[in-house]
């Protein structure tokens, strides 16, 4: 009989496997369990519960008896209301039966709209920073990322003249997502504008991340799909997790002109069937009854983006002003320290949770990102704790 090595397992991993980045986030969640009077600005998620009427629905369709699959598109009530959802919002018409696809949360949507696009030899220009699931997702795609660097300088907003350079024949996407994680940055219309004509130009198709589109201080979001020419060339994505506080349903949407919808429908009907369908009926009332939800959490989060900003910046952190998500990505190299550094001391003499920036690509080095997504209370003694730390009092 041959004899078979047991020690290392991973002789049976993929090539595909193998490439996928661990995740730099997940570490410091670790490093915390199990530890007392931790103040976490770590996780990246609401710390509201999702609005009674829509956990109400969610249960009520428990209740009467909705617990199988849905159509593989997602029910067609919630696609019907996000069509006009979207229409109404942002002037941007999608067939409810061909164009939108339920998924499951906008990681699915993520996944299914690289797979349905990319393949061996195809660049996509992803920005750096940015959320720590996108590289993942292209290398899971067998494709290539190509890092678009990108600064506080210019408040991470990405411009054509740091495509340009990266442009090559093999580069076909270009993956936008505003409002940004981890710094929070919007894009203005007229630089939205400019990368419109720069797809248009060079053809490219784009992959629009907006699961932050509800959360905007002071600053209208701009579909990127609702720009003249963009919407036959833009695969949308978006959810509920962040806008509705949501995150533990699992429920998202693609939106994109149908014969894309049809090429992400096969890698979806194989891999998921359908979105959970209690999170589907949950999700057809966040869109029914939700808005005044919406605008209490943003009010919220608003109050607390202008305690940080303002506090970081009395602190000798420069901090640049987020206009949505619920992130703020102060510049530590005031400090002399590597931001993860900052993050491991921070957590070791203060217990403050923050993540370093460069999990968000090497252009995160030198900021680390801090989440208000928790209460006011918390917010300031963490505050206090970090003013400590930086000043060694
Ligand atoms: N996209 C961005 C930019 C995110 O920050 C997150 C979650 O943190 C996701 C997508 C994943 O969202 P979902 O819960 O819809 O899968």
């Amino acid at each position: 009989m041959a004899t078979v090595d047991h020690r290392s397992v991973s002789r049976f991993l993929s090539e595909r496997a193998r490439r996928i980045p661990p995740s730099g986030i997940r570490r410091f969640f670790d490093l915390i369990s199990g530890v007392e009077g931790v103040i976490s600005l770590g996780v990246g998620e609401p710390d509201f519960v999702t609005p009674d009427p829509i956990r109400e629905a969610g249960i009520r369709s428990i209740r009467e008896g909705h617990t199988s699959y849905t159509s593989n598109y997602g029910l067609l009530e919630l696609r019907e209301l996000l069509s006009e959802h979207l229409a109404a919002r942002y002037g941007v018409r999608y067939d409810p039966h061909s164009e939108i696809l339920i998924t499951v949360g906008v990681s699915e949507a993520l996944d299914i709209a690289c797979r349905a696009v990319l393949g061996r030899g195809d660049r996509i220009l992803v920005p750096d920073p940015s959320y720590v699931a996108y590289v993942p997702a292209v290398v899971m795609a067998d494709a290539e990322p190509v890092m678009v660097p990108l600064s506080q300088r210019y408040e991470f907003e990405m411009r054509v003249e740091f495509l340009e350079p990266l442009l090559s024949p093999e580069v076909k996407a270009l993956l936008l997502a505003y409002p940004n994680n981890p710094t929070g940055a919007v894009m203005p219309r007229h630089e939205l504008e400019k990368l419109a004509a720069f797809a248009e130009e060079h053809d490219l198709l784009v992959i629009s991340d907006e699961i932050y589109d509800r959360l905007t201080y002071g600053v209208e979001h701009t579909c990127f799909p609702s720009m003249p020419g963009m919407r036959e060339r833009t695969i949308l994505l978006g959810g509920f997790s962040k806008s509705y506080a949501m995150t533990g349903w699992r429920v998202g949407y693609v939106c994109a002109p149908a014969d894309l919808i049809e090429a992400m429908m096969k890698i979806h009907q194989y891999t998921i069937m359908s979105a959970p369908t209690a999170a589907q009926y949950a999700a057809i009332e966040a869109l029914k009854s939700g808005e005044p939800y919406v605008q209490q959490m943003r009010a919220e989060y608003d109050r607390r983006r202008k305690v940080m900003v303002s506090s970081l910046n009395e602190i000798g952190l420069p901090t640049f002003e987020p206009k949505g998500a619920f992130y703020v990505f102060p510049d530590i190299t005031p400090t002399g320290l590597s931001s993860i550094e900052f993050v491991e001391q921070l957590l070791l003499q203060q217990k403050v949770v923050a993540v370093p920036g460069d999990v968000f690509g090497p252009s995160g080095e030198g900021h680390v990102r801090m989440c208000y997504a928790t209460s006011m209370e918390q917010i300031e003694e963490a505050l206090e704790r970090i003013n400590r730390f930086v000043h060694r009092l």
